[in-house]
């Protein structure tokens, strides 16, 4: 058994589709396959405007799900056979409906929950499902949709809901022990014990993928994109950037915190625990190997394997003037801060300074900055502690290797190859693991940076 799953932009047009078609029906003669699919790229993004527009009473709400419904009809009946096509249509026409009552509940309360946002959301794979599904059956392979929420079950944590793996997995297992047809699954939608409808973070239907691999012990999730695989450095920013060819599941969760479009990270979880593979395959170039992410290392070499970069960054620093008590503040900075929900990207100590910079989010800046000014409140005011700074315009950047601390020279090298192109380091740490070094500069300079770190480590010149 194979997971195959297809993000938006594989599903972008009806020609893409198609390819995605040949794809599965390709995997589907060569053994049992089970296919997760995102919603029709930029759908989600699309919902989420009008529900937006809806809360603010903006009317245009309505332009938005006509040319929604109209796309999805129209590639109904560009891809569906005759025989299919019009129960396919009227399936997509009342889910059409169903969003059309929530944006109006949504416009007449003029408020819009997470909780709510969630069911309007979940159209999105709901409709793709169903064309993918009667696509498949018009070139007659025996394909069913299926509503991920009679699987996946999770918390009531709208927007980013945490999955009760046992239940899940005994569900996923019962489902298909039920039923022979291939099923088309619904990717980043699910339900809570009490049935209300969850999404598990924008880019969850990976997760949804490897949940089902794991729940069925798969012998691969093949994650199916627009680019080959995982690339040394963003392609938009190093033209040079090449495909990485085996990566193991630490080394591809050091590549995707900043936002490189690899995975998503939950979805590690599940292949990790049941040691199952990951294939990163371009939908565009079906030929091409791309990346395969499993437990082994390819070496035990210390190597940089690539560079990934995030912009829109905030540092914010909390420093005490010269308090006593270094440790204990840490240790509520780093609570507080978890309780709160906000994760830092980026963490540098000064202990002899009794300082602590943090990278956040540049929106998360006044967030977290009024979390830590009530925190320390007091010291604030008896001046045992400097008044909060942020520092905004940021990048951070990660470089991402195997076994780097055995090697000092890579940092050295890092360094220098900055320094050479006159990039400021605004900050920087060697991470926790040996696999991270980061680094914090101004956005100015990322391109410049993230360039100047491939020529160093990759040119062959
Ligand atoms: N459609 C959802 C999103 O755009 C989930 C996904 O694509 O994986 O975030
Ligand atoms: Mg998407």
């Amino acid at each position: 058994m194979k997971v195959l799953k297809f993000g938006g932009t594989s599903i972008g047009t009806p020609a893409q589709i198609r390819t995605a078609l040949d794809i599965i029906a390709d995997s589907a003669s060569k053994g049992r396959i089970a296919v997760v699919v995102s919603a029709l790229s930029g759908v989600t993004d699309r919902l989420i405007e009008m529900a937006n527009r809806a809360a603010a009473k903006d009317m245009t709400y309505l332009d938005l799900l006509d040319r929604l419904e109209a796309r999805h009809i129209k590639y109904a009946q560009t891809l569906i056979g005759k025989e299919n096509r019009e129960t396919a249509i009227n399936d997509l026409r009342s889910l059409i409906k169903e969003l059309k009552n929530l944006l109006r509940g949504v416009s007449l309360l003029r408020h819009l929950t997470p909780k709510t946002l969630d069911r309007i959301l979940s159209i999105g794979e709901r409709l793709s499902v169903i064309i993918i599904s009667h696509s498949l059956k018009s070139g007659h392979i025996a394909a069913e949709a299926l509503d991920a929420r009679r699987i996946i079950v999770t918390d009531e944590t709208f927007g980013a809901a945490r999955v009760k793996l046992d239940k899940t997995y005994s569900s996923i297992r019962a489902c298909f022990r039920a039923c022979s047809a291939l099923q088309v699954v619904t990717g980043y939608i699910a339900a809570s014990v009490n049935g209300n409808t969850t999404t598990l973070g924008r880019s969850g239907s990976d997760y949804t993928a490897a949940l089902i691999g794991a729940a069925l012990n798969a012998t691969a999730i093949e994650i199916w994109t627009d680019v080959n695989g995982v690339l040394s450095a963003d392609p938009r920013k190093v033209p040079e950037a090449f495909t990485l060819p085996y990566l193991t599941y630490e080394e591809a969760r050091e590549m995707s915190q900043f936002g490189a479009k690899v995975i998503f990270p939950p979805a590690l979880r599940p292949a990790i625990d049941r040691n199952i593979p990951i294939l990163i395959r371009n939908t565009f170039q079906p030929d091409s190997r791309g990346t395969i992410i499993n437990n082994h290392p390819q070496s035990k070499k210390s190597t940089v394997m690539g560079f990934s970069s995030l912009n829109g960054i905030t540092l914010i620093r909390v420093k005490g003037n010269g308090m006593p008590d270094g440790v204990g503040i840490m240790g509520r900075l780093f609570h507080i801060l978890a309780k709160e929900k906000i994760n830092p990207l980026f963490i540098s100590l000064a202990p002899g300074d009794h300082a602590v910079r943090f990278a956040v989010k540049t929106e998360e800046t006044q967030k977290a900055r009024a979390v830590v000014e009530k925190e320390f409140a007091l010291e604030i005011q008896a001046n045992m502690m400097e008044t909060i700074k942020a520092e905004n315009n940021l990048s951070i950047i990660a470089v991402v290797g195997r076994n780097m601390s055995r090697l000092p020279a890579i940092s050295g090298r890092v360094f220098n190859a900055l320094g050479r192109n006159g990039i400021k380091i605004v900050a920087a740490t060697q991470g926790s693991s040996e696999r991270n070094i980061s680094i914090v500069v101004n956005q100015k300079d990322e391109t410049k940076a993230v360039r100047s770190l491939h020529d160093a480590f990759f040119s062959r010149t």
